[in-house]
């Protein structure tokens, strides 16, 4: 998986085979997760493979606040609910305060503890009732009563030559889904984490792992952010989480009104707190709902589209959305996006060889993009197995980046990250074995 926010314009370009491990992939035993900080692993060289197969009590108090929850240095406004979003109400880890405060006073307790209920859970990844030491013992029952419990499992963890660590995590109904950590190369202090936001993908993009896998089902607005909630777990002590891209498995925008729930509790205040500005939804060009998304959030949020060709025929036969929603109808929505002043949109191309490396491509994209805001990702295609495109050579890639430079876009090159666990983009695909996680989520 590429880091999206760390950007290396004018880099030696990286064909994505070049980071191949100096060592096989080392299987560790079996490791419980009963704390996250204990279970530390010192690369020492070499990717490595770690099973789970419990999910552990989350840290106490003071640790979590300190190592693993990101602080940004000016305050997050908080942002309500878009108006027309739909709420499920069995998706307890969703809730925000007002509906903690709700549910509480309903239940005959003071207001307040809702707000603290929403404290222990997304502020401090604590997710198991008895952990939560100020709430009466009373309330802590009734919320276990309620379902509050890990939605998820960790499965196992692939650490990378380069720190990158993909979590395999596992829900309750035995589904399966990737998220990245991804320290930054220049400061590993930082962290960027990649969620995913459905298991597979319905969009079919021919170069995708998670689109020849198809859609299985959406994920719920709970399962997303507890992503982060476990990926803060997993980091060292001295990392956070800064920034959060729904680059996994999915089409954020295909499962908007989790993703609007999850945009609110990953940038609320008194939980994750997030800067909006460093949360980024990437798509496939659902043009409807980037007007959405949008209007919900004024902009707020990070836009990342996924171009990929710059010629509508082109385009359709790589990823079908093109059919729907063809290149002309994505510009004039990506016009009207609101932006502001200093910010862009990130245009995400994936470099296939033979297929949209041309310099004339170049000079087509060019043309394409004028008058939009953007910043262009080039990310040399990552192989898959379920498809025989590859990437063009590194001197190639610098060739298609100096021809756009020269025209004036400012363009940077993805590095490769975490190629060797295979969880560089378009690599995540979701693992059949429905047994293993029931079993695991009923021990958590
Ligand atoms: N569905 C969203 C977000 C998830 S995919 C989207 O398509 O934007 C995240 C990024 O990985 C997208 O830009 C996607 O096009 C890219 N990607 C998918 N498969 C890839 C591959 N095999 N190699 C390189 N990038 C890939
Ligand atoms: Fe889905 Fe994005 Fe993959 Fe296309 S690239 S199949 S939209 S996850």
């Amino acid at each position: 998986m590429a880091d999206p926010t760390e950007e290396t314009s004018g880099a030696q370009p990286k064909a994505p085979c070049d980071d191949q491990p100096n060592h096989p992939a080392q299987e560790l035993a079996v490791v419980d997760l009963a704390c996250p900080r204990k279970d530390k692993r010192q690369n020492s060289g070499g990717s490595r493979t770690i099973h789970k197969t419990k999910l552990g009590r989350p840290a106490k108090l003071s640790t979590s606040l300190d190592c693993t929850v990101s602080k940004t240095l000016t305050p997050n406004r908080v942002v309500e609910l878009p108006p027309n979003a739909s709420t499920d109400s069995q998706d307890v880890i969703a809730r925000l305060p007002h509906e903690w405060e709700q549910k509480v006073t309903s239940w005959g307790e003071p207001a307040y503890r809702g707000r603290q209920v929403f404290e222990w859970i997304h502020r401090h990844g604590v997710l198991d009732p008895a952990e939560m030491s100020n709430l009466p013992k009373a309330l802590r029952a009734r919320l276990v009563e309620e379902g509050v419990r890990w939605p998820l499992a960790m499965i196992s963890s692939h650490l990378s030559d380069d720190r990158t660590n993909k979590l395999l995590v596992g829900m309750p109904d035995g589904e399966r889904v990737e998220t990245v950590l991804i320290p930054q190369l220049q400061d590993p202090t930082v962290v960027t984490q990649c969620i995913s936001s459905q298991v597979g993908c319905a969009m079919g993009c021919v170069f995708c792992a998670s689109g020849v896998a198809g859609l299985k089902r959406q994920m719920s607005a709970g399962e997303i952010v507890a992503q982060v909630l476990l990926g803060r777990h997993e980091l060292e002590p001295d990392q956070r989480i800064r920034n959060v891209v729904f680059m996994g498995m999915g089409e954020p925008l295909h499962n908007y009104d989790a993703l609007a729930r999850a945009l609110v509790l990953l940038t609320h205040p008194d939980g994750i707190d997030l800067s909006k500005r460093r949360v980024t939804v990437s798509t496939s060009g659902l043009v409807r709902q980037i007007d959405r998304l949008g209007r919900d959030f004024g902009g707020q949020v990070q836009l990342a589209v996924s171009l990929h060709a710059v010629r509508d025929e082109d385009r359709s036969a790589i990823m079908p959305i093109n059919r729907r929603h063809g290149l002309d109808e994505l510009m004039a929505c990506l016009r009207r996006y609101p932006l502001s002043k200093r910010q862009r949109i990130t245009i995400e191309y994936t470099l296939i060889k033979g297929v949209n490396d041309s310099i004339a491509d170049a000079n087509a994209m060019v043309d394409l993009l004028r008058g939009v805001p953007v910043k262009v990702n080039l990310i040399p295609m990552n192989p898959i197995s379920a498809s025989d495109l590859q990437a063009p050579d590194s001197s190639h890639v610098m060739r298609f980046q100096q021809r756009l430079t020269a025209r004036g876009l400012s363009v940077f090159v993805r590095k490769t990250r975490g190629d060797d666990v295979a969880a560089a983009c378009g690599q995540l695909a979701f693992h059949p074995g429905k047994q293993t996680e029931a079993r695991s989520l009923r021990r958590a």
